[in-house]
């Protein structure tokens, strides 16, 4: 796919306001400084279309970015910060809980990964929560340019090892990198196929 035009929408923090085209939406979740904004803007090719880098323990909200007219990336707010207030952390939750429960529009979620470090509870934690909630979803290792390739297939082995204690079948799997571009490509043509399976 090529992305020929990315706007940004809406921003909020309740489903019910989120846009009611019945377009499909693909959303994007990780820990807080996995590299999500990066990769959005990495897909979308634009530079500053998710905000990188924003101040820990700001609220964040739900936005949603429509794609070559014809399908929604939501960029959820992300999740694990150290230092979070309590409320805070309650709100997310009932923000998160209640996209993924109504949001009939969804069609898969891609969840971001550390490619750096060994599996993470919090992570795993996520992943089931929305296998429990048979919520569709691909795994994203990101930042791969910053380790050697044997490294990265390290974490990437212990995590669908981790995974499989869980799983049948393990989800799809992206490897990239914001900087390299490395698995853009994969990304796109996977939402692509996507989105021409539920026209037919
Ligand atoms: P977010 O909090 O998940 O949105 O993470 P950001 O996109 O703001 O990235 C967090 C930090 O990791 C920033 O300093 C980015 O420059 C850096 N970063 C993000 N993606 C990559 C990547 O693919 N490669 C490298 N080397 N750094 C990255």
């Amino acid at each position: 796919m090529e992305v020929k035009s990315a706007t940004f929408v809406i921003s909020n923090s309740d489903w019910r306001k989120c846009p009611s085209d019945n377009r499909p939406e693909y959303a994007f979740i990780g820990r807080s400084n996995v590299g999500k904004s990066s990769l959005i803007n990495m897909l979308t090719n634009n530079k500053s279309l998710a905000k990188t880098s924003v101040r820990p323990g700001k609220t964040q909200l739900i936005n949603h970015f429509l794609i070559n007219h014809e399908w929604y990336l939501v960029d959820l707010p992300g999740y694990g910060y150290a230092k979070i207030a309590k409320t805070a952390r309650a709100e997310w939750m009932k923000m998160i809980k209640d996209y993924f429960a109504n949001r009939e529009q969804l069609v898969s979620t891609f969840v971001l990964i550390d490619s750096r470090i060994p599996p993470q509870k919090i992570d795993l934690d996520f992943i089931s929560y929305l296998g429990v909630n048979s919520i569709p979803l691909s795994i994203v290792f990101t930042k791969v340019d910053k380790l050697k390739q044997r490294e990265t297939a390290l974490n990437v082995n212990a995590f669908k090892k981790a995974l499989a204690e869980e799983w049948e079948e393990l989800p799809p799997i992206f490897i990239t990198s914001s900087v390299s571009g490395t698995g853009r490509s994969k990304i796109l043509n996977y939402i692509e196929q996507t989105n021409n399976s539920i026209k037919e």
